[in-house]
């Protein structure tokens, strides 16, 4: 089940490879993962609260 985050690079949605779950400083749950095309770095953020 991949995630689609926002490459900066490519300007548009893209999957997600290298996935895996973070928490960020505020305790919300974020995806953090590669472009499936271009490898650049992106985030997505779950919104959930982590446990
Ligand atoms: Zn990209």
């Amino acid at each position: 089940m991949a995630e689609k985050g926002y490459c900066v690079k490519c300007k548009t949605l893209k999957e997600m490879k290298d996935e895996e779950r973070v928490t960020m400083k505020n305790k919300r749950l974020a995806a953090k993962g590669k472009c499936s095309d271009c490898g650049t770095g992106m985030y997505k953020i779950l919104g959930g609260k982590a446990q």
